[in-house]
């Protein structure tokens, strides 16, 4: 497991809700292009670093939308009706989002790769999405640094190197 991995497990819950709101207002002042160019750097330098494969929190603990070109593409593959698909693997959540029904992902297999990989889901892809828009979701990547070291360590270099 890589070091940073392992650097944000010990990290993840040790920033107080005053920290997290101190660097939203950092992070605030700041937004804008430049702010999304920097984060999309960081987000490759990071990523070099990092395995999703020895992670895979997102697919263990957060379901992923799942729109519906993302059920005819799946459906499809897997050889399914799209009716069939969505009765077996999707649901509405709380914010009438349409998000897989399980959680880890069925999709998730033991060594941590995705069986669908090649025809994940959109969000599956663009997750954590730190590296296109990234001042649109300030206070979405400052809480997901508790769910995903790679935004944690995005979020650190950006705090260590912003005035
Ligand atoms: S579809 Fe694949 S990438 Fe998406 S959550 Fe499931 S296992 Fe993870
Ligand atoms: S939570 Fe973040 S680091 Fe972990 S597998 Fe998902 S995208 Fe990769």
């Amino acid at each position: 497991m890589s070091d940073l991995i392992q650097n944000w497990k010990k990290q993840k819950s040790s920033s107080s809700a005053a920290q997290d709101k101190k660097l939203k207002k950092q992070l605030q002042k700041h937004k804008g292009k430049a702010l999304d160019k920097f984060a999309a750097q960081l987000h490759e330098q990071v990523f070099e670093q990092l395995d999703c494969l020895d992670c895979a929190n997102c697919c263990t603990g957060l379901p992923p939308l799942v729109n519906n070109t993302d059920v005819s593409r799946i459906a499809k593959k897997l050889g399914m009706a799209n009716a069939d698909f969505e009765a077996q693997y999707v649901t509405i959540d709380e914010d009438g989002d349409q998000v897989m029904n399980q959680s880890p992902c069925p999709f998730l297999l033991e060594d941590k790769h995705c069986s669908i990989y090649e025809f994940r889901p959109k969000a599956c892809r663009t997750y954590p999405h730190t590296d296109e828009q990234f001042s649109s979701n300030l206070a979405y990547h400052v809480t997901n640094k508790r769910y995903c070291p790679a935004t944690f360590h995005i979020l650190e270099r950006l705090q260590l190197s912003l005035p």
